[in-house]
């Protein structure tokens, strides 16, 4: 045990890699990715995106036994890119508004828990983005937290 900790991949990295894979997994879509090394990092110590590619968890273990030509290969024909699973960017239908507390989900439901009069959590979609209202109060009505946006 050497104690060494190789370094993360820096944020800008996998943020490269995710967009040109088109926000999955570049052999298979799945979305949930790791950052593979085409040339292994215990071979040179680097974070170069053109050397890298992303991956699923499924896919990433045994990639490097198809070798570097296939791996590159995949890399430049990502499955989301070519099947135009992604274009752009990343869109999701923002028509209904799905909230889940706990085990229950609430669909278009503006207001999902209210005391006497008061809403206490609320939801609203707002300039295409998803806004969560949070009323807090300490005895006495005195409000502690208010309108946790985005
Ligand atoms: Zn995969």
């Amino acid at each position: 045990m050497s104690g060494y900790k190789r370094p993360t991949t820096p944020a800008s990295v996998e943020r490269q890699l995710r967009q040109e894979a088109g926000f999955g997994c570049a052999k298979c879509g799945h979305p949930y990715i790791e950052y593979h090394h085409i040339i292994p990092f215990a071979e040179e110590q680097h974070f170069r995106p053109k050397d890298m590619v992303a991956l699923c968890g499924n896919c990433h273990p045994a990639i490097s036994k198809l070798g570097r030509d296939k791996q590159y290969e995949i890399k430049q024909a990502p499955f989301n890119i070519e099947r135009e699973m992604f274009q752009g960017a990343l869109v999701y239908d923002k028509r209904h508004l799905l909230f889940r507390v706990g085990g229950n989900l609430y669909e278009n439901v503006p207001t999902i828990l209210r005391f006497l009069d008061i809403p206490i959590i609320a939801c609203a979609i707002k300039d295409n983005q998803a806004k969560i209202t949070l009323n807090l109060f300490f005895r006495e009505r005195k409000k502690i937290a208010l309108g946790l946006g985005q």
